[in-house]
């Protein structure tokens, strides 16, 4: 048997892919996005190491794209999943709530990553309320370990009830690292077989209403199903009166805590593995059980709202638990030993005011931030979510909405101001964002005949998220070669007739292309320049030696700090003492951007 008695050191991502792997899944999609991004790379890897041919893996255009290509390998009969960030949900959520009136036929698992903090996202949001709203069965992993098993917990419930099940980590489940004892790797063997029903894969509103009574059904049953059922973790403690419920990433908190307080034997502690539905004899019990009950989750109080007893149960929605940021183990240790009536050493601790993040020395982003600021310094410059996010700090972004929303921002604002008094405006784009929700407003624009200059940010890779592939790169998740999309023929295809690709790092001209765009783009309305160079990151040493220019500070210099607020490359460091701005070396790419920024020209 393959993987006996094998033990390997995982993050809870890899134990998601490993527990899809050992479980005859034979499709994965996602789209990039922190803190799930690791997942499909993972799968991947063992498609290549096992030779696993039945399994498709793929990133997708957008959440919704990857969310619909592999539920409907699962209607075909296939296991499936579909990762994603909470946010990606909020994209997907379309399908996501017909898909479960539909139902499914292989196992269907949602992985929506979630990111108490939030650490790098724009939200908090809980998935699980999307799962109560969808009514689809939710599991709340505590541990890498717990995620790889309720992957084949939620294939089989999914399949027990033919349901989408959602499978919620949260980012300090996804990063943290277990040591698992490996289970052997089961390639899928089901041969897609699609049977045509169109009064359900096709259902019309009338339909539509019966299917809602079946998932209602299903939810029943679902509430009573023994796998997914509290655990009770100490059970000699009898019926004290005081009960904590607890589930994902603060039960393994609670656990060591409770030790540390001694109140093992003298306060119940559940684990609930679905938040919902959450099991009617559960409720029912603990509620006749006990007269005070505190639940500790993440994000939102979903369990405690199931629970509905105000005057038992404390949590999030009664005010006892904090609604916003992390339940960390000090605040998880005020709370119990405030609930149980005991002292508690716990100190919370001050965050360390950290470094302002910055772009990488040698970012192209950098150089275009700088070009726009020049071409259009009382612009409005609205921007989208990447790492050019960070051109914020360089006074470049004066808006960021959600994925998609620079273009439709930028058109909100052109249509809001008066012929008159409309200032520049030039919205920034990433090219894995446009792809993925740029398209529609780009179009939106066109026909409104929006007066705005849109710069797509064409850095060749997905950066932030670790550099994923678009679908302009031309190579897949496994390295192979693929069809890709020119961004220049897309943009025209939206009838963009103005779309100039240019180079960032000329930037005079840069400046001159944006100035034209911006005087044309009153006639004949949206201009697109595709700002293309390539992610330091992603640069070869060859491609880095190609590319390195030796660049250093005249005497000339005064130390006005120009260079240094106004561009803010990390390798350009200002010394205070001796009037002058020095290169670091060991930071310097050798991009040569700042020797246009410098006004005096004292940078060669
Ligand atoms: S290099 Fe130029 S811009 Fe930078 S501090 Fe010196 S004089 Fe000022
Ligand atoms: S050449 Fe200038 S802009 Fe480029 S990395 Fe070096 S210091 Fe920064």
């Amino acid at each position: 048997m393959r993987n006996k008695n094998k033990r390997s050191l995982l993050l809870g991502n890899e134990a998601l892919a490993r527990g899809l792997c050992e479980n005859g899944c034979q499709m994965a999609t996602a789209y990039p996005g922190t803190p799930a991004s690791e997942i499909l790379p993972a799968v991947a890897a063992h498609k290549r190491s096992e030779g696993l041919e039945s399994l498709h893996v793929q990133w997708a255009i957008n959440e919704k794209v990857a969310f619909e290509i592999a539920y409907t390998a699962s209607i075909a009969g296939l296991r499936s999943a579909v990762a994603m960030k909470q946010v990606g949900l909020n994209v997907a959520s379309d399908p996501f709530m017909s898909g479960a009136y539909l139902g499914v036929k292989g196992g269907f698992l949602v992985i929506s990553a979630d990111d108490p903090g939030p650490h790098s996202s724009q939200t908090e949001q809980d998935s699980r309320l999307y799962a109560m709203s969808a009514k689809v069965p939710v599991l709340d992993p505590d541990s890498p370990e717990q995620a790889r098993e309720m992957v084949g917990m939620g294939f089989r419930l999914s399949e027990s009830f033919e349901i989408p099940v959602m499978v919620r980590p949260t980012t300090r489940v996804c990063h943290a690292r277990q040591d698992l004892a490996l289970k052997e790797i089961s390639p899928g063997k089901v041969e897609a077989n699609f049977e045509k029903n169109p009064g359900r894969w096709a259902a019309t509103p009338k339909f539509r209403l019966q299917l809602h009574k079946e998932l209602e059904a299903k939810l029943g049953e679902i509430a009573s199903w023994a796998e997914t059922a509290p655990l009770r973790l100490n059970p000699d403690s009898g019926s004290p009166e005081r009960a904590i419920v607890v589930s994902g990433v603060s039960c393994a908190h609670a656990r060591d805590i409770m030790t540390d307080l001694g109140l093992t034997d003298k306060v119940a502690l559940y684990q609930v593995l679905q938040p919902y539905p959450l099991h009617t004899a559960f409720m029912t019990d603990i509620l006749e059980r006990h007269t005070e009950i505190l639940v500790l989750e993440e994000t939102r109080g979903v369990i405690e709202m199931q629970l509905a007893r105000r005057d038992k149960v404390r949590g999030k929605e009664s005010g006892h638990v904090p609604q916003t940021g992390e339940l960390l183990p000090e605040i998880i240790e005020t709370i119990i030993a405030d609930f149980a009536g005991v002292n508690s050493s716990a100190c919370m601790l001050e965050p360390v005011p950290g470094r302002r993040p910055t772009l990488c020395p040698g970012c192209p982003h950098r150089a275009s931030f700088f070009a726009i600021k020049k071409a259009a310094p009382r612009g409005i410059y609205t921007s989208d979510i990447g790492c050019y996010t960070l051109g914020m700090n360089l006074m470049a972004v004066d808006t960021v909405l959600c994925m998609g929303a620079a273009i439709s921002q930028a058109a909100g604002f052109a249509h809001a101001y008066s012929d008159e008094k409309r200032p520049p405006i030039v919205a920034t784009i990433g090219d894995s964002t446009f792809f993925h929700a740029g398209i529609p407003p780009l179009i939106d624009a066109k026909v409104q005949r929006a007066p705005i200059v849109v710069v797509i940010l064409d850095n060749r890779t997905t950066a932030m998220t670790g550099n994923q592939p678009t679908p302009a790169t031309g190579v897949d998740i496994l390295g192979c070669e693929v069809n890709s999309v020119d961004i220049e023929m897309l943009v025209r295809g939206c009838g963009i007739n103005h779309c100039r690709t240019v180079d960032p790092m000329d930037t005079k001209g840069f400046i001159k292309e944006l100035k034209e765009a911006m005087l044309l783009s009153k006639i004949e309305g949206p201009c697109v320049m595709i700002s293309r160079s390539p992610c330091v990151l992603n640069l070869s040493r060859q491609e880095q030696a190609d590319q390195y220019k030796k660049i250093r500070v005249t005497d000339d210099c005064d130390g006005c700090g120009y260079c240094v607020s106004h561009f803010e490359c990390p390798a350009l460091v200002l010394d205070s003492e001796n009037q002058r701005v020095d290169i670091d070396v060991s930071l310097c790419t050798g991009c040569g951007v700042c020797v246009s920024v410098c006004p005096k020209g004292s940078i060669v």
